[in-house]
């Protein structure tokens, strides 16, 4: 396995003890294995040398305080800049999604084939109509859940989401592959508002790359579903071209968040800064197993100690 930052900072400093403050020239080489360290966590480079120019000029001039050497008092930059550019911690619970709307409330799920939409669809289900949704750091109650597959090309993606449903123990609105998705997302629209849905959740066709047609689609979903939340799930395995689909999703829709799946595999999590960084949008869960279960909270710093190794 890789070194953690601490470990590769450590090399570097021996040869510096000492030295009361950060400098131009005692981090040079600091910053050069915060640099490859982010990069074999998978960060992208562009997104690696915004951070690395930040934390640069956040340190210059820095004390370094009385027991830490400058390795240490770097590690500690890096880390809190890492964590803020992540997004706050509020806590558990916070970064949940907003559902304050008239209901039924609308949740669109974007993202290419293979990130996990259909099993983050059915970990959101879950969540929402056991209770777990909290809403300003309050229980917000068990909600009626519908789920819908918008997803016309792969007939074998609405059966998936039929099964994850019965999973997750929640309504399953079926839809046909020889339907027009834009019909589908109106039939389902209708039917949560006649049956007092509080959520419907729209799952959606990816591709396996980004492609114009495909972009169109959700975005003629999204004019007509109006959801409250737009959240754009990515595999963490993606690593480098994440940045990529975040950025051409992040411009064909108004995302409001973002989840990143498949965490509990080995990759360092690089992707939640470059997704954040090229959106902007918080990333407000993250996947941990190919169970329904398997959907926590995400948390800033949680997730620069992963990222920092
Ligand atoms: P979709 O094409 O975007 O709808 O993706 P799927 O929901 O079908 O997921 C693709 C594959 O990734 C499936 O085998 C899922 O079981 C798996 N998967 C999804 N989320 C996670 C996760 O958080 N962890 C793990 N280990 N596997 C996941």
């Amino acid at each position: 396995m890789f070194d953690n930052l601490t470990q590769r900072l450590s090399r570097v400093v021996k040869t510096m003890r000492g030295e009361a403050r950060l400098t131009e020239s005692n981090t040079q080489d600091m910053l050069r294995e915060v640099r490859m360290a982010l990069l074999e966590a998978d960060v992208a480079l562009p997104v690696v040398r915004d951070f690395v120019a930040r934390v640069k000029e956040k340190a210059l001039g820095q004390e370094v305080a009385g027991s830490l050497n400058p390795g240490q008092a770097l590690v500690g930059v890096v880390h809190k800049e890492l964590t803020s550019l992540m997004g706050a911690d509020l806590g558990d619970g916070a970064s949940e999604l907003s559902l304050a709307t008239q209901p039924p409330a609308v949740v669109l799920m974007a993202g290419l084939q293979g990130a996990g939409k259909t099993t983050t669809t059915g970990k959101l289900a879950k969540w929402l109509a056991e209770g777990n949704h909290t809403h300003h750091g309050r229980k917000s109650g068990k909600k009626k859940v519908l789920v819908v597959s918008a997803d016309v090309y792969r007939p074998a993606a609405i059966e998936q989401l039929r099964t994850v449903a019965e999973q997750a123990k929640v309504d399953f609105l079926p839809s046909d592959a020889s339907q027009k998705p834009q019909d589908i997302a109106a039939a389902a629209l209708d039917h949560a508002r006649r049956h007092h849905y509080d959520v419907l959740m729209v799952d959606t066709a990816g591709r396996l790359g980004i492609d114009e047609a495909m972009m169109q689609e959700i975005r003629s979903l999204h004019d007509l579903l109006k959801p409250i939340e737009t959240l754009f799930v990515v595999d963490a395995m993606q690593g480098q071209d994440a940045v990529n689909v975040a950025k051409a999703f992040g411009e064909a829709l108004p995302l409001t968040g973002v989840v990143l799946t498949k965490l509990d595999g080995d990759s360092r999590g690089g992707a939640a800064l470059s997704v954040r960084h090229v959106t902007g949008k918080p990333l407000k869960f993250v996947g941990v197993s190919e169970k329904l279960d398997g959907l926590e909270p995400f948390h800033p710093e949680r997730m620069a100690q992963r990222v920092l190794g």
